[in-house]
């Protein structure tokens, strides 16, 4: 498929249809690709919100999704990912396009898991039980899990399509309604996803998506009085805005996933330094290092550094940034020319503060107009340096030399985040106690981004507190109820 037969969905999707912002304004989407505006897109605004959230009570409280059963709604998002599957090719152009995804990553991996994340909820769903308490003969204790009702989900611009689909699938799943609030500067598959929800199935009002800014369309869903509960994934400080606005409303249910500054531990008697060294380049340079988990750390032993960086400057040597259309691409644009200039800042302090730079640094030009940088590798010894300890959300590694194994352990720990971290070593023994000891909703041993849906992904510390993924996620969407009922 070519740009030119795309079709873009650019009006929200409130109560089942399309329909421009109550306000009749819109906002632009541009590609970062090459700079040129995609579409213009409805900006939505604290009226939209409350539509959507109206339409998602209405269609709550109405339960012909929300009571069905549980086998019911699964085929329905069975079908869901089918639809996706078979609009593979739009939906991939539509995230390369919007996001500078290269586009090969799009069709193997954005759409794919997406899809197989609705699917796989669509399986587990009515497979779930309840409990019965242990009580004496005289009563009848059971434990249920009910929807919340209206669930907010606000999501990032870096994986648009995959992390909508780990929170929309289980809050789905479960029987919730849902309004959407992608990022604005990528709302396009969101919008797609919603007129596909329709066609398997999904009721109108259950699944609302409203496009807009961060301060207009996401504070108003978080500060909602209808809305049950907001599922974020974004940064620290937006993070926290919500749980100010549930404060502040009605103090909704807030689960937070946010940045991360993930370490690679390199131990002296690391298994295998090339598969470390590649895993340590596609766990930063993959997607441009905008992954909230990306490996933006590497802590090294001192003893193995200088071989270490001779293999990681290869590995920055491969990924040469290229037009997020061509299937070879493996390094595409950053998400804005913004946000580059924000990556590039972060460089040239750390180059001020006397970091060394080894590669890149610099922006690039493979297609005019488009936002992109060369990967970039960072060496320092100081570790309270903001290269060290902020987020930087780019293709930039910072290499941290350590003296022994409990240095290696305090550099890992000494950031405010807490996503994940990974360890190479061949002493099982190491393994087992530094995975105990990281702070770190995933420890990886020996491999880098290892991941499953049957897996749970979040994090600690500043990095948040809820889990995506798993049957674990299905308690972020559901409340407890207690039905006690007496035999006597
Ligand atoms: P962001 O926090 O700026 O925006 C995220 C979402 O919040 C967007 O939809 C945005 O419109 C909205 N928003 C922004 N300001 C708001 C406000 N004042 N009130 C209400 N809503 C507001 O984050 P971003 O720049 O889009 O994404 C990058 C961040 O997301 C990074 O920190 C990254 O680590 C994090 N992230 C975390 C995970 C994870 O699972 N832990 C995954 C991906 C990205």
């Amino acid at each position: 498929m070519n740009v030119s037969e795309l079709t873009i969905r650019s009006q929200a999707f409130l109560d089942g249809e399309f329909a421009p912002a109550a306000s009749g304004r819109t906002f632009a989407t541009v590609s970062p690709r090459d700079g040129r505006e995609l579409a213009q897109v409805a900006r939505g605004d604290r009226e939209d919100v409350d539509r959507a959230v109206r339409a998602a009570r209405r269609a709550f409280e109405r339960g012909d999704w929300a009571l069905a059963g549980p086998a019911q709604r699964g085929r329905v998002l069975i079908r869901l990912a089918e639809l996706m599957d078979a609009h593979l090719e739009e939906l991939a152009l539509l995230e390369a396009l919007d996001t500078g995804h290269p586009i090969g990553d799009a069709r193997a991996v954005d759409v794919p898991n997406a899809a197989r994340c609705f699917a796989w909820y669509g399986e587990a769903i009515d497979k779930v039980y309840g409990q019965i308490a242990p009580t004496a003969a005289d009563a009848l204790a059971l434990i249920s899990r009910e929807p919340l009702g209206v669930v907010g989900a606000v999501v990032p611009w870096n994986y648009p399509l995959i992390i909508a689909a780990w929170k929309l699938a289980p809050a789905l799943a479960t029987g919730n309604s849902v309004v959407l609030k992608p990022a604005e500067q990528s709302p396009l598959s969101a919008l797609a996803l919603a007129e596909l929800a329709a066609e398997a199935g999904i009721p109108p009002g259950v699944l609302n998506v409203v496009p807009g800014y961060g301060e207009e369309a996401g504070e108003a869903l978080g500060r909602h009085p209808e809305v049950d509960k907001i599922a974020f994934t974004g940064s620290v400080a937006v993070g926290r805005r919500f749980q100010l606005y549930a404060g502040e409303s009605n103090g909704k249910s807030v689960s937070l996933e946010l940045g991360g500054k993930s370490p690679q531990l390199v131990l002296a008697d690391a298994p295998d330094l090339d598969a470390a060294a590649s895993a340590i380049g596609w766990g930063i340079f993959y997607n441009a290092g905008q992954t909230c988990h990306a490996g933006s750390r590497v802590i090294v032993a001192r003893s193995i550094a200088d071989e270490l960086v001779a293999l990681l400057q290869e590995q920055a040597g491969r990924f040469v940034p290229g037009d997020p259309l061509e299937e070879s691409t493996v390094l595409g644009a950053l998400i804005s020319d913004e946000h580059l200039d924000t990556v590039i800042g972060h460089v040239e302090r750390a180059r001020a503060d006397g970091a060394r730079i080894i590669a890149g640094g610099e922006r690039c030009e493979p297609v005019p107009g488009g936002a992109y940088m060369a990967p970039t590798l960072i060496e320092t010894e100081d570790a309270s340096l903001p290269i060290v300890q902020q987020e930087v959300f780019g293709p930039v590694l910072v290499i941290q030399p350590a003296d022994d194994v409990d240095h290696a352990l305090a550099l890992a720990n000494g950031t405010r985040y807490g996503l994940a971290a990974a360890v190479w070593t061949a002493n099982i023994t190491t393994a087992g106690r530094l995975a105990r000891s990281l702070r770190a909703g995933t420890v990886w041993v020996n491999t880098f981004d290892a991941a499953s849906l049957a897996t749970p992904f979040g994090g600690m510390k500043d990095s948040g507190h809820g889990r995506d993924r798993s049957l674990q996620a299905l308690e972020a969407y559901t409340q407890c109820k207690t039905t006690w009922i007496s035999l006597a």
